[in-house]
């Protein structure tokens, strides 16, 4: 029976988050085409791993083992999926959309003589991938041709884009998956795994945000949001530009390489609500967005917007807050 495939991520003996989204867009795209779900982790994945997916829709889980599979390569992952895939002929394989996907995924679909569609936030009847383009400003719409199986569609899913909830009863078999690979072939050491550092700012128990954009301009010009959050008591929180150029730390940055919030209130501040942003705070349970442009995808997640000039609109509000305070 032709099959969907997903390739699943895990982190301290749990699948990761993202893998699950990926799993849901792969659980829908299986019932929608009628077609058997099963899923792959590579590595060395444990019983504590597997018992995080068992009854979460898919038929049989690979486990894709070999002794230079469990740290991360490139050249070792391609390998592997290839030789999995080879193996299953899946007519679809899907992948979360993290930074080891990226590095080795379009790869291996180019092994196939195929395309990465990365970065999917919607399935439609057909099938047809959303992808975003501008910032989200526009939805494109994406169809593979020429695929089937064993020659398969390769997709990626955005992070946040589907529910990791989802919970299809039923038994998993799970399958030993053990590549032959050259270890010449395996060209890169891995070094030590890449860990943030601690963070000292706890922005997911925070209940007031006040989170700024590129919208402010210069560093010079944080001020006017550091104002407003004293008057409110709130922390405050960044889009990624904004601590990509160290205007403020990193542990301050919400979104899908930052941190997840969903406070009482979120106050969006000249940030346009791309994709990567909305994931880490379209959770809150109240979103002001102020912006200049009508059109910003953040006024599609927020409960009150205020189209305007931010550098006029923030002051009005400190000034009014800290009135009624007095
Ligand atoms: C792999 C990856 C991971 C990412 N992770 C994250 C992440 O974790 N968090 C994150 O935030 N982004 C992340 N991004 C970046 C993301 O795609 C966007 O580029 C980013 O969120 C945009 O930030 P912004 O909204 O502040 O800036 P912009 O998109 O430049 O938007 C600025 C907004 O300010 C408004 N504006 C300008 N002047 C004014 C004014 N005077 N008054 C009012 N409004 C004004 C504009 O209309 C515009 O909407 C990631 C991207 C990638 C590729």
């Amino acid at each position: 029976m032709s099959s969907v495939l997903v390739i699943l991520e895990s982190k301290n003996d749990h699948v990761t988050r993202i893998s699950l989204e990926a799993l849901a867009a792969a659980a829908t795209l299986a019932e929608t085409l009628g077609l058997r779900l099963n899923a792959a982790l590579v590595g060395a994945p444990t019983d504590l791993v597997f018992n995080t997916i068992q009854g979460k829709a898919p038929h049989t889980v690979y486990a894709v083992q070999h002794e230079k599979l469990h740290a991360y390569t490139s050249d070792g992952y391609t390998e592997a999926c290839a030789q999995l895939i080879q193996s299953t002929k899946p007519a679809y394989v899907v992948f979360p959309h993290t930074y080891q996907v990226r590095d080795f995924a379009p790869r291996l679909a180019t092994r196939f003589g195929q395309v990465l569609i990365s970065d999917v936030t919607g399935i439609e009847p057909g099938p047809a991938f959303t992808r975003q383009l501008f910032q989200g400003k526009l939805n494109s719409t994406w169809r593979a041709t020429a695929f089937g199986e064993g020659n398969p569609c390769f997709l990626s899913v955005q992070a946040g884009a589907f529910r990791a909830d989802l919970h299809i009863p039923g038994e998993t078999i799970l399958e030993t998956f053990e590549p032959s690979l050259d270890t010449l072939a395996i060209r890169t050491t891995p070094g030590e795994p890449f860990r943030a550092a601690a963070q000292t700012v706890d922005l997911a128990s925070a209940p007031i945000l006040v989170s700024v954009g590129r919208g402010i301009k210069e560093q010079a010009n944080l001020p006017i949001v550091e104002e407003l959050a004293a008057a409110l008591g709130a922390e405050l929180a960044a889009s990624r530009p904004i601590c990509d150029a160290g205007w403020l730390p990193m542990e301050r940055q919400v979104g899908s390489s930052g941190q997840t919030v969903a406070p009482k209130l979120y106050i969006a501040i000249g940030i346009s609500g791309a994709i990567q942003h909305l994931v880490g705070m379209k959770g809150s349970q109240c979103i002001v967005a102020i912006n200049k442009d009508e059109n910003a995808p953040i006024f599609e997640v927020a409960n009150y917007g205020i189209v305007g000039d931010l550098f006029d609109i923030v002051p009005a509000l400190t000034t009014a807050l800290n009135a009624r305070a007095r």
